[in-house]
C-alpha cells in the first residue's frame, strides 16, 4: 500500500486552515502542509494518531427533582474509548444533589478525568 493524502480543516482557531496530510500505510502522519502555524501540525498529528473527544451525555438520578442530569468529561478522552464510556454512563445513578461542575464519577474509567455535572440538580424554577 502507498502513502495517502487527506484534507483536514484545522479547528484550533477561527482561520480554519485547510491542511493536507500525508500518512503512511500504517496511518502515521509523515507530512503536513497548509498550516499557518505549529498548532495545525500538532492538531493533525493528534487527530490522526490519537484522536480525543469531550464526551457529553446524561446520567439517571434517583430521588431527585430532575430525572436526568447532563454531564460531560472534564477533559478529552480517547475517541476509541467513547463507546465503553457510554456503556459505563448507563450504569451511573446520582442519588444526591449536585451542582454544576461537581464530579459524579471521579477518575472516570481510570482515564484521569472526571465525569462532571453541567447543571445543578435542584430545579431553579
Ligand atoms: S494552522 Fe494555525 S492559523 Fe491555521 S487554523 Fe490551525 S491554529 Fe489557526
Amino acid at each position: 500500500m502507498s502513502n495517502e493524502l487527506k484534507k483536514i480543516t484545522c479547528i484550533e482557531c477561527p482561520k480554519g486552515c485547510c491542511l493536507t496530510v500525508e500518512t503512511d500505510n500504517q496511518g502515521c502522519v509523515i507530512g503536513v502542509s497548509g498550516n499557518e502555524c505549529e498548532k495545525g501540525d500538532a492538531y493533525v498529528r493528534l487527530e490522526m494518531e490519537h484522536p480525543m473527544r469531550i464526551l457529553t451525555s446524561s446520567v439517571l438520578t434517583e430521588g431527585l427533582a430532575l430525572k436526568m442530569i447532563p454531564v460531560r468529561t472534564s477533559e478529552s478522552i480517547p475517541r476509541d474509548r467513547i463507546m465503553e464510556a457510554m456503556e459505563a454512563i448507563k450504569n451511573i445513578c446520582v442519588k444526591n444533589n449536585v451542582v454544576a461542575g461537581e464530579s459524579v464519577a471521579d477518575n472516570f474509567l481510570g482515564l484521569n478525568v472526571d465525569l462532571i455535572a453541567t447543571r445543578d440538580s435542584i430545579r431553579s424554577c
